[in-house]
C-alpha cells in the first residue's frame, strides 16, 4: 500500500510538472498579426568596453576628438615632411586608427581579443520604449513603425556582434526566433533586416532554412557585401576628387537653403581644377602610406573580424586573403572560405529557397548618392555606404552623375515586364529578384526618416498575405523618387 502511495504521489508530481510545462508550450494568440523582428545592421546599437565593470563606456561608435587628431595629424605631416621619413606620419596613422578602433578587434581565430561587447534586448519592444518612441530615422524608427502595426509585445530588435562569424552568430539568431515564438504564441515571424542584418539573415536562411520566417524585407541590405570593402582589402586605395565631393553631398543638414548652397558648391569643387594637383599629392601620400600604414590599420582593426571578411564580394576575394589574411589562424581562414563558398557565392539560391519554402521576400535598394570614396570603385551608385548594385541584388547601374545611355536595352527579358528606370539609372532585369525589388531615390543608407511615406511603403509590405511585386501597388511601382524634406515617395515617371 505504502509503495502503492508513493507511486502515485511520484505521479502526481510528474503530472503536476507536466501541465504548466505543456501549458506554456501550447500558449497560443490568435490576434492575427505575426511577430515582427528587427534584425539590426552595424552601427544601430553601441559597443561598451568594460560593460559591467566601474570603468564601462561606449567604445563604438567612436567619440572621436577631431581637433586633437587632426593636431596629432598635422604634427606628423610637419615631421615627416621635415625628416623625409615617411614612416613618423604612417606610425602616426596607426596610432590614432587603433586608438579610435582598436579594441573593437579580433584575436587570431576572429574572436573579439578586448572586453568589448555589444548590446543586445531580449525582451520585447513594449519594455524598451526609450529606445523607439523618439528615433528620427534608420533601425528604431522602423521599429516605432512595426510597434503602431502589431503591437510593442509583438516587436523584437535582434542585434548580433558583427564582428564575429555570421554562420555563428545564426545559431544566436535561431534561438532568437525561437523565443520569440513562445513569448508571443505564434508559428512564425516577420523579418525586417537592414544592413547587416540582411547579410546575417541569408546566413542564417542557409544555415537553418526559412521555416519559421513568414516575410524577410531587406533594407539597404549587405547580403550581397560590399565592393568597398574587398577593394580595400585588396589593397585598392584611391581618392578621387570628383567622387570624394560627390560621396560628401550625401550629408544633409536638413535646411533646404543650405543643402542646396552646399550642394552646388561641391558640384563645384568636384570639378575645380585648382583641386588636381593636392588629390594628386594626396594619393602619392596615400600610395605610400598604403603598404606603410594603411595595411596595418586594417590588419589590426576590419580584417581581423569575420563579419568584415563576409562583406567581401567572390572577385576580390583571393587578392584580399592574400593580402589581409596572414596573421590569422588555419580555422579563422576554413571559416572565411567556407562563407565565400556556401553563402558569399549562393546567395541567390539560398534566397531562391527560402521563396519555394513559401517565404515572402522583398528588397528595398536605395541609389542616388555615392559610396565610401576610397576605392576606385567609387564612382557608382549608392546609398551613401553601400553601392546599390550590392543592396539590389544585382541591377546593373549607371555611374553616379551618369545614365546607362540613350538607346540602352534591358539586359533580362523577364516576362514582358518593363525593370528600366525612367530616369535611365536602373536596369533591375539583372537583379536576383527583379519583381520584389523596391528602388528608392534620394535616401541615404537605412535611411527611414520619421513619418515619410517609406514607412507606408514598408507597411504595406508587412501586412501582405502573398507575395507582393512591383506590379501590384500603383502607389509603389519599382522606382521611386524620395523627397526627404516632404517626406513624400513619388512614382518616377
Ligand atoms: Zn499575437
Ligand atoms: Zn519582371
Amino acid at each position: 500500500m505504502k509503495k502503492l502511495l508513493s507511486v502515485l504521489l511520484a505521479l502526481c508530481l510528474t503530472v503536476s510538472c507536466i501541465i504548466p510545462a505543456s501549458a506554456q508550450e501550447e500558449k497560443s494568440c490568435d490576434c492575427g498579426s505575426l511577430p515582427i523582428i528587427m534584425v539590426c545592421g552595424v552601427g544601430a546599437l553601441p559597443f561598451y568596453i568594460d560593460a559591467g565593470t566601474e570603468n564601462e563606456a561606449v567604445y563604438f561608435p567612436p567619440e572621436v576628438n577631431i581637433g586633437k587628431v587632426v593636431f596629432e595629424a598635422l604634427g606628423a605631416i610637419f615631421l615627416s615632411t621635415f625628416l623625409w621619413d615617411l614612416s613618423i606620419l604612417s606610425d602616426k596613422v596607426v596610432e590614432i586608427a587603433h586608438d579610435i578602433l582598436g579594441k573593437l578587434g579580433c584575436d587570431e581565430n576572429g574572436l573579439p581579443a578586448y572586453n568589448v561587447t555589444h548590446t543586445s534586448y531580449e525582451k520585447s519592444m513594449a519594455h524598451h520604449k526609450e529606445l523607439y518612441e523618439n528615433a528620427e530615422s534608420a533601425e528604431f524608427a522602423i521599429v516605432r513603425t512595426a510597434a503602431e502595426l502589431v503591437g510593442a509585445d509583438h516587436v523584437y530588435c535582434y542585434n548580433c556582434d558583427w564582428r564575429v562569424d555570421p554562420v555563428d552568430n545564426s545559431k544566436k539568431m535561431h534561438a532568437f526566433i525561437e523565443r520569440v515564438l513562445s513569448e508571443t504564441g505564434h508559428e512564425k515571424v516577420k523579418l525586417v533586416a537592414c544592413s547587416m542584418g540582411g547579410l546575417q539573415t541569408l546566413t542564417y536562411f542557409n544555415e537553418y532554412t526559412s521555416d519559421l520566417v513568414d516575410t524577410a524585407v531587406f533594407l539597404s541590405s549587405a547580403h550581397n557585401g560590399l565592393l568597398f570593402v574587398g577593394n580595400l582589402f585588396a589593397g585598392d586605395f584611391v581618392l578621387d576628387q570628383y567622387d570624394f565631393f560627390s560621396w560628401l553631398k550625401t550629408f544633409k543638414t536638413g535646411k533646404e537653403s543650405t543643402d542646396k548652397f552646399l550642394g552646388k558648391l561641391l558640384d563645384r569643387l568636384a570639378v575645380t581644377k585648382l583641386l588636381v594637383i593636392p588629390f594628386r599629392l594626396l594619393n602619392r601620400l596615400g600610395r605610400a602610406l598604403n603598404e606603410q600604414a594603411v595595411e596595418r590599420v586594417l590588419k589590426n582593426t576590419l580584417a581581423t573580424m569575420p563579419g568584415m571578411w563576409s562583406f567581401v564580394c567572390s572577385d576580390t576575394y583571393p587578392a584580399a586573403k592574400q593580402l589581409m589574411m596572414t596573421e590569422q589562424s588555419e580555422q579563422f581562414e576554413a571559416d572565411a572560405d567556407y562563407f565565400q563558398q556556401n553563402i558569399r557565392a549562393k546567395s541567390k539560391e539560398i534566397l531562391e529557397s527560402a521563396e519555394e519554402n513559401g517565404t515572402k521576400l522583398a528588397f528595398v535598394s536605395h541609389y542616388d548618392k555615392g559610396v565610401v570614396p576610397v576605392t576606385s570603385d567609387a564612382c557608382v551608385h549608392g546609398d551613401g555606404l553601400i553601392e546599390t548594385v550590392c543592396t539590389s541584388g544585382g541591377a546593373t547601374v549607371a555611374d553616379y552623375g551618369k545614365t546607362l545611355g540613350e538607346g540602352y536595352k534591358q539586359a533580362k527579358e523577364c516576362s514582358d515586364h518593363n525593370h528600366l528606370s525612367a530616369d535611365g539609372v536602373i536596369d533591375a532585369s539583372t537583379c536576383d529578384f527583379p519583381d520584389y525589388t523596391w528602388f528608392v531615390r534620394g535616401v541615404g543608407h537605412v535611411g527611414f526618416n520619421k513619418d515619410s511615406d517609406q514607412h507606408e511603403l514598408l507597411r504595406w509590405l508587412l501586412t501582405s498575405d502573398s507575395q507582393q511585386t512591383v506590379f501590384d501597388n500603383e502607389r509603389y511601382p519599382q522606382f521611386l523618387q524620395a523627397d526627404i524634406n516632404e517626406m513624400t515617395l513619388t512614382p518616377i515617371q
